[in-house]
């Protein structure tokens, strides 16, 4: 058996601005009513943020704050998809 081969990170994560941020858990909030506001307000500012939310969408990912969305909550989500104009997914009218 070999080893999974690793996926080579796109190139827009070294314009992060979370990277190497000093303080990496903002992205992780602890509680489910943790607006994350300081992680927020980063990723307003972050010149990669439509890809970072886009990549967020397209992996499904659902654990910590992308592009200003917590990615753990649906509502949270669905503003994720407004702010990159995609359409609802299907069945989610
Ligand atoms: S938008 Fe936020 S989570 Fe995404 S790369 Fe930028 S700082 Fe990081």
């Amino acid at each position: 058996m070999t080893a999974p081969t690793p996926r080579p990170r796109p190139e827009w994560e070294q314009d992060a601005a979370c990277g190497g941020h000093a303080h990496p858990e903002w992205w992780f909030p602890a509680s489910p009513n943790d607006p994350a506001i300081d992680a927020t307000i980063v990723c307003i500012g972050c010149k990669v943020r439509r890809d970072c939310g886009l990549d967020a969408v397209l992996s499904d990912k659902r654990f910590g704050v992308r592009a200003g969305y917590r990615t753990d909550k649906t509502r949270s989500r669905r503003e994720l998809r407004r702010y990159l104009n995609l359409p609802e997914p299907e069945g989610k009218s």
